[in-house]
């Protein structure tokens, strides 16, 4: 195998490539590579395409993304509030029970208790899960809400294995402690963060560059077919090229079917079925210091459009003028749960300032960036939908990789170690 096309150039496609030891072609529909870890700017205000920090663990990603910005980033201890009601609680808001009204600690606590003490029923859906771990009354007035205005579906319509680390399901005695306040730190699962000093998480991508020479990267090339057999790739303004033997793909799965114009009717049909959430991002930048001092917050409260807000000059200084603030606020949406018809950013504003978390008077510049695909949607039709497209990707010796081509809750670091897994893989065969 000497010569590799990779579609996509998001941070698995580049990662398939600098770990390629032979040459490399990609093609990137966008003007830019990093895909949805990149960055975007106005004036000297820098926002990420949705909040990303790396809290990754893997020395060797550490490592990578560390010599991408020349050792220039920031280890911080992440401070993340929740906004229940009016009350700002430390995250996980189930550990920190006495940050709320006392009656409102008083039932989540022996909620929680009771869930604990009830017989444990199997469990079926994420519903079951949070209700199980957390007990009834803190799911119904936290992790339902939110998982709601995040995730645009019911409880019940997920699975659960997907929540792992990524949702607090504490012991018993860190709850008490937090609702008698006798505990001694905020019980979040990871407690510090990296993010780079200049440029946004977007300046992690350039981790390929080391290998530049073995790889032929073409922006603006947006792809508008593929055919499997005679092994083309058809561009918007290019003329199209054939692939070869072997193709990689990182492209979002329905969007990689719907390229194959002869694909299986049971193909599209299982590409049908996969769900993710499309995210509106509203970003502003506001002339006054910030009012909190998290980097990010929880909002569960149903009459608040927005589950999460980042704020990036606490992420890093550089990422807005001095005594100036980048803030961005995420409203997800999908076929469950529409965007409102009315003007998102005005409402997302108007939301905010209900909280205390901005002040109109100090906005100098707000605007709505959309995230089609978001985070995919763990429900009960994933997997099989997924084994019929891979299956037949397989068969057409077309290799999945990334987020969207596995269909997979992956991180950023993840992103990079498929690509790197997907490579070894190969040359093992
Ligand atoms: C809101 C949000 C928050 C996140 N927060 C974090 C975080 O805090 N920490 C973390 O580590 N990770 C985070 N992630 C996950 C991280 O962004 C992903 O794991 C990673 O960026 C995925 O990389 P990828 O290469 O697999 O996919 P992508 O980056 O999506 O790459 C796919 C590429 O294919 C291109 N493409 C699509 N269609 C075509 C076409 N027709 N022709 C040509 N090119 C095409 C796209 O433009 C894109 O560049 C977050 C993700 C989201 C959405």
């Amino acid at each position: 195998m000497e010569h590799l096309t990779i579609l996509g150039a998001g941070f698995s496609g580049l990662s398939s490539a600098y770990h390629f030891s032979g040459k490399s072609t990609l093609y990137e529909k966008r003007d830019s590579f990093g895909g949805t870890a990149s960055s975007m700017q106005w004036k000297d205000f820098v926002f990420d395409y949705g909040p990303h920090v790396s809290f990754t663990k893997d020395t060797y990603v550490k490592d990578l993304l560390a010599k991408a910005v020349d050792g220039e980033f920031f280890i911080k201890k992440a401070l993340t509030g929740n906004y229940y009601q009016g009350h700002w609680v430390r995250h996980p808001a189930i550990c920190n029970l006495c940050d709320l009204p006392p009656e409102v600690n008083r039932d989540a606590l022996v909620s929680f208790i009771e869930a604990r003490e009830a017989n444990e029923l199997p469990l079926k859906t994420y519903r079951d899960w949070c209700e199980q771990g957390q007990g009834k009354y803190f799911a119904d007035h936290f992790t339902h809400l939110y998982t709601r205005k995040f995730w645009t579906v019911e409880p019940e319509k997920m699975t659960y294995q997907w929540a792992g680390e990524r949702v607090a399901r504490p012991g018993l005695k860190r709850v008490i402690d937090g609702s008698l306040g006798l505990q001694s730190d905020s019980g979040h699962y990871f407690t510090e963060f990296r993010y780079p000093k200049k440029g946004g998480y977007g300046a992690y991508s350039g981790f390929w560059k080391e290998a530049e020479e073995r790889i032929n990267l073409n922006l603006n090339h947006t792809i508008t077919e593929i055919d499997l057999k005679k092994r083309i790739l058809s561009f918007a303004q290019q003329p199209s090229v054939n692939f070869g033997d072997t193709l990689i793909s990182s492209l979002p799965l329905p969007e990689f079917v719907r390229l194959v114009s002869d694909a299986p009717d049971a193909v599209k049909a299982a590409a049908n079925q996969l769900q993710c959430t499309s995210i509106a991002l509203v970003n502003i930048a506001l002339q006054e210091p910030a009012l909190l001092p998290y980097h990010w917050l929880y909002i569960y409260d149903e009459d608040i459009i927005v589950p999460r807000v980042t704020f990036y000059s606490n992420l890093s200084e550089f990422n807005a003028p001095p005594n100036c603030t980048a803030i961005q606020a995420e409203v997800p949406y999908g076929n469950s749960r529409p965007l409102p018809s009315e003007n998102v950013v005005e409402r997302v504003i108007s939301d905010l300032e209900k909280c205390g978390i901005l002040k109109k008077s100090a906005i100098l510049h707000a605007w709505q960036v959309n995230v089609k695909y978001g985070y995919v949607i763990f429900d009960f039709q994933r997997e099989a939908a997924v084994k019929v497209i891979h299956d037949w990707m397989k068969k057409h010796e077309v290799k999945p990789v990334g987020r969207f081509g596995l269909w997979q809750y992956l991180w950023s670091d993840q992103a990079i170690k498929s690509g790197k897994q997907l490579i070894s893989s190969m040359i093992k065969v």
